[in-house]
């Protein structure tokens, strides 16, 4: 969102106000002078793409800070509901203002619907049923943005934006249906992510190990490099990747600090919404804040459930070695837990009453679709490394390139590191054409021990440390040219150490 707004004094102006508010959140963590160097270095970075700060002494910024590193842009948040948003939304200004305009474009030409459609199912059938803690903190994100920033987007727009993964193609097929529009899009439920979490005999050290690779169009997966280090007033503190803007992880990968991990991948061709029901974002993020068991995060995730973004859930509790996996229909579900096992994930339901009530158009034994493909090549890796499995080998799995259908090494829509931007076929089961700029964006890992510590690894752009270069796909697939204005290259970073109460790292500056 570069603009002509900054001139030179009031680029000063910013530059000074960021020193002042990185200098002052170094002070308060007792940082020294090489840190004070190194952040602003970091800070002023991203400097040149802000208009003028005016709220850099707002006491509700006490405590928050920012860096980058390896390509990701690291947020310490803290204090109660409306402080935490302030904050997201101050730090974080231009990267949201950035962020909605690819998402919002997605959502309106995949739908065929225009913003205020969106705005008003937001406003009218998310919103009364959000908890009093998140509207507090959406509000938040609303104040900081136009504090920081000038922007003209309000509350619904934010509600609507945290919503992007289940208004589109689950709340906007089930109205279709329901209001009986003629000549509607043919809406997918989208198919996000690879993921696995092992324990007891199946990993190196005997405890949990949990890894994650985010699939989603290129456009959003390029801005979906943010780690968010939260400290809220109420519940557990959490250490998550995210997307500006948004409260909760969505893709979703965190730990929390009563050590449950959590990550997830989406059940393809899901069918069904629940008007009466709590958003599913809000949910989520409750259950990572909240929850300090398999049990407790299963309870809050039914609470409510309104069957948008409908994922099998991958859980592991490090305090009891538990590893768990929720598939989360709207009118079935089905828990299975263990302390000895794996449980893996990449977009296929497997309870067959899930299949029959919530994605009945699913083909479990279609080998040639890319969940059906992912989940072969899991049982392979996972089976070949039995007893071996650590964050080392698990960033290898997330990088894979074996097409298990065609039995060989390739770059496509079936291999765990996805990239259906070089498959002529596409993913037909969740609406992704031939050629489609969208796969594997990024990458996490983590396991017991680094959990106990806020630990995570993560990797932004492809896990296998290829680019994507955005000018020479879009002149080889002209039919992608509605992206142009918001496609951008995604450059793969390195495997990356974060951990919560971090602030930006002395020596490792680029
Ligand atoms: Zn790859």
């Amino acid at each position: 969102m570069e603009t002509e707004a900054g001139t030179s004094s009031m680029r000063r102006g910013v530059a000074i106000g960021v020193i002042i508010l990185g200098g002052a959140a170094l002070w308060w963590m007792g940082g020294n002078g090489t840190d004070l160097t190194s952040a602003k270095n970091a800070m002023s970075e991203s400097i040149l793409a802000e208009q003028p700060r005016t709220g850099a002494n707002d006491p509700r910024l006490k405590g928050a800070s920012r860096f980058e590193e390896g390509g990701w842009i690291y947020v310490h948040l803290e204090g109660d509901a409306a402080a935490l948003g302030f904050q997201h939304g101050y730090l974080l200004g231009p990267e949201i203002e950035d962020a909605f305009t690819a998402i919002s474009a997605g959502m309106t030409h995949e739908t065929q619907r225009d913003w205020a459609f969106f705005r008003r199912a937001a406003h009218e059938m998310l919103w009364p049923k959000i908890d009093e803690e998140y509207q507090q903190e959406l509000q938040g994100i609303v104040e900081g943005l136009r504090a920081r920033t000038n922007s003209k987007l309000d509350v619904d727009d934010i509600v609507a934006m945290n919503a992007f993964e289940e208004l589109p193609d689950y709340y906007v097929p089930w109205y279709n249906k329901q209001q009986k529009v003629s000549h509607a899009p043919n809406l997918k439920s989208p198919g996000n992510c690879s993921a696995f979490v092992a324990t007891g005999s199946w990993t190196k050290d005997g405890k949990i190990v949990m890894a994650h690779n985010n699939w989603t169009n290129y456009a959003n997966g390029e801005r979906w490099r943010i780690v968010f280090d939260i400290s809220p007033k109420s519940g557990y503190r959490m250490l998550m990747d995210g997307i500006p803007g948004v409260i909760a992880s969505d893709d979703d990968f965190g730990i929390n600090s009563d050590g449950m991990m959590v990550t997830e991948t989406t059940i393809t061709q899901f069918e069904g919404w629940d008007s009466n029901g709590k958003a599913e974002f809000v949910r989520a993020r409750k259950a990572l804040q909240y929850a300090g068991s398999i049990d407790e995060y299963t309870k809050i995730m039914l609470d409510g459930n309104n069957g948008g973004y409908a994922n099998d859930w991958l859980l592991g509790d490090s305090k009891t070695g538990e590893i768990a996996q929720l598939e989360l229909g709207l009118r079935a579900y089905k828990l299975w837990r263990t302390k000895d096992g794996e449980f893996a994930g990449s977009n296929w339901a497997r309870d067959p009453k899930v299949i029959k009530a919530d994605a009945p158009q699913f083909e479990p034994n279609n080998m040639e679709t890319s969940p059906n493909a992912r989940r072969v090549r899991w049982d392979e890796l996972l089976k070949e490394n039995k007893g071996k499995i650590d964050v080392n080998v698990a960033e290898k799995m997330l990088g894979d390139h074996i097409d298990s259908y065609h039995q060989k090494p390739e770059t496509n829509e079936r291999t765990l590191c996805g990239h259906v931007d070089s498959s002529p076929r596409g993913v037909d089961v969740w609406g992704w054409a031939p050629y489609f700029p969208g796969g594997a964006v990024q990458a996490k890992a983590t396991d017991s021990a680094m959990t106990k510590e806020m630990k995570l690894v993560a990797r932004a752009g492809h896990p296998c440390g290829e680019d994507f270069l955005a000018k020479p796909f879009l002149a080889a697939h002209p039919e992608y040219a509605w992206q142009e204005s918001f496609l951008r290259d995604m450059k793969a970073g390195p495997w990356t150490e974060f951990h919560s109460g971090e602030t930006a790292k002395p020596q490792k500056e680029k």
